[in-house]
């Protein structure tokens, strides 16, 4: 019984029969794929034992899709879609279909270019710039075996004709619209032409194939070079066993009645390489990245761009020199400047020591009286002692006396050359910050020392703390020592030498102010526009640099020295000065 049941035939046993589907690319519609592969589903349902085969029609998108959810096992499709399905989904052809009229399963599908018999065109780039249809972008024989060999011609489908239009199935269309003239070339597969004029669906001088090559053995004319027929695949997810008996089963299959076949499974790499110079399938990624594409994309706006980065570096060149230039005359300026400004200050410091030596050519006289007293001073103690010696009445406190004296005359003495001296000496100034009201009073005493005959009222205000400016203090010295002696001048002239002359000083928000008054001779109104114009004097040995100077000191310590007569009407002149304060901590 054992034997008996072993040899049960597998169709009949329906309980444990497994479903293979089959998925099918219906380039002709859904029911062609039911006509035109029903021998294949019945001989391997006759050949394999326990399996029903059912087949299933997709487009190409459908197709993939269906390979990649597994919802089929076996995939028959067109070679280009095979061998995309090979890369992306791991798909491997176990057989190659043999078709009747093809030149072998190797040699199969291949483009026709249709043109009117009566069109210019003549080869392949004279299609720049023309209308063409093709069934599909992804079509292989339909479109991208064509669109490899236009490209080798030089002419890029995408981009050099006027207008590449896909009009899908049925293919016959396209071969229909370019005989009615509504385009100049229609892309359909290798033999269509020769098929539909057979049929005497179209008249056999009414169209031709564009730049026919010369294959020897094909019935057609094709205007490309031909490629392997459809495969048969086995998908990741098959049983190899499945796999194996179906790739058996169908070399084995004998021709069909129309005289198809299969036969072992051909080389596909030629269609990779289409892919791969079209930037198709697989490929594609090519497409975004290559130099040469993007340059004969872009070219136009890859010039202007170039022509804008050149216009901006040629601006920045132009700029950079420009501010470089500009930069160089600011800095010679700058330099002309500072020299001119050290020349200035040269200028004014020999001016400044050669008033001050004026002062003291003036002061001569009365400096050499003033030296000579403490000398006298000296004279008679020395002479005194002397005499005490002599006499020999040597008491010691009465000659410690005496050289006490002689020590702090001399020592006076001494203090008169250092003053005159430092005041004499040629120096830059030297800016610190001074106590105006101290530096007032020691000039007024180094005055009064030099002029003794001279009466100095020094009125200081009280303030509460010791307001300072920033000034030389041998500077400061100067203006002051001129306006006394200017003062004292002026009242000599007027014959009142004795009259006081007042000093005063006064502390205000911003600034210290500083007034010499004297009832001197005063100034004609006429005199005021010149009194601080250098070279101005009225004196007989006068210099007329005094009061020129001292504004100049003045104002280059930001402040101002100006004179006006009495407002009582009383004779003479008040000459002033302000400075600017310093800024203590506080105020800021
Ligand atoms: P100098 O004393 O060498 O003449 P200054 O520049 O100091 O030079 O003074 C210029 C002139 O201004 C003096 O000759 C004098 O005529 C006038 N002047 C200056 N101070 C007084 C003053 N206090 N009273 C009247 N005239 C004055």
């Amino acid at each position: 019984m054992g034997a008996g049941l072993l040899f049960q035939p597998a169709l009949a046993d329906t309980k444990n029969t497994a479903t293979v589907r089959i998925g099918v690319l219906a380039y002709k519609g859904a029911e062609a794929v039911q006509e035109d592969w029903s021998h294949v589903r019945n001989w391997l349902e006759a050949s394999i034992a326990g399996h029903h085969f059912i087949l299933l029609d997709f487009d190409q998108a459908g197709l993939t899709r269906a390979v990649r959810e597994r919802s089929i096992d076996f995939v028959i499709t067109s070679s280009g879609h095979y061998v995309a399905l090979e890369h992306g989904e791991g798909a491997s052809r176990i057989a190659t279909i043999e078709s009747p009229g093809a030149l072998s399963p190797r040699q199969s599908i291949g483009s026709a270019i249709v043109v009117r018999d009566d069109a210019r065109l003549r080869t392949l780039a004279d299609l720049a710039g023309k209308h063409v249809l093709a069934v599909d972008p992804d079509a292989f024989g339909g479109y991208q075996i064509a669109a490899r060999e236009l490209l080798q011609a030089g002419v890029d489908p995408e981009h050099d004709l006027a207008h590449l239009q896909f009009t899908g199935f049925p293919v016959q269309n396209i071969v229909h619209a370019v005989r009615a003239g509504q385009a100049d070339a229609g892309i359909v597969r290798t033999c269509l032409l020769e098929q539909m004029i057979r049929s005497g669906e179209i008249g056999a001088g009414e169209l031709r194939v564009l730049a026919p090559i010369d294959i020897r053995g094909l019935p057609c004319q094709t205007s490309s070079r031909l490629y392997p027929d459809w495969p048969i695949a086995a998908l990741r997810h098959t049983p190899a066993e499945l796999s194996r008996q179906v790739a058996i089963a169908l070399l084995r299959m004998p021709r069909t009645a129309v005289g198809y076949s299969w036969t072992i499974p051909s080389d596909y790499q030629v269609v990779g390489e289409l892919f791969r110079e079209l930037r198709i399938g697989p490929y594609a990624y090519l497409r975004l990245w290559t130099f040469e594409g993007v340059l004969r994309r872009y070219w136009g706006w890859m010039l202007l761009i170039l022509a804008l980065l050149v216009t901006w570096a040629v601006h920045t060149v132009r700029v950079e020199y420009l501010v470089s230039q500009r930069t160089r005359a600011l800095r010679d300026a700058q330099d002309e400047q500072r020299r001119m400004a050290e020349e200035a200050l040269l200028h004014q410091t020999t001016l400044d020591h050669t008033a001050r030596l004026a002062i003291l050519g003036e002061m001569a006289s009365a400096i050499a009286h003033e030296l000579n007293q403490p000398l006298a001073a000296i004279g008679n103690f020395a002479h005194g002692m002397a005499r005490r010696i002599t006499a020999g009445r040597l008491e010691p406190a009465p000659l410690l006396d005496g050289t006490h004296e002689i020590v702090m005359q001399s020592e006076r003495a001494a203090s008169i050359i250092r003053n005159i001296r430092a005041f004499s000496q040629k120096r830059a100034s030297e800016q610190k910050s001074v106590d105006l009201k101290a530096v007032v009073g020691e000039t007024i005493a180094l005055f009064i020392s030099t002029h003794p005959q001279a009466r100095v009222v020094w009125q200081p205000a009280a303030t509460p703390e010791v307001p300072t400016v920033v000034a030389d203090p041998v500077q400061i010295q100067q203006v002051m020592l001129n306006l006394l002696k200017n003062a004292l001048d002026a009242q000599q002239t007027a014959g009142r030498a004795d009259e006081p002359i007042e000093v005063q000083f006064r502390a205000q928000a911003g600034a210290c102010v500083i007034t010499v008054r004297d009832g001197g001779c005063g100034l004609a109104p006429e005199q005021f526009a010149h009194l601080f114009e250098p070279f101005f004097t009225t004196k007989p040995e006068g210099l007329g640099l005094g009061l020129s100077l001292s504004k100049g000191i003045i104002e280059s310590l930001g402040g101002t020295l100006s004179a006006a007569a009495h407002d009582d009407g009383k004779p003479g002149l008040a000459i002033g000065f302000s400075l600017p304060r310093e800024e203590s901590p506080e105020d800021q």
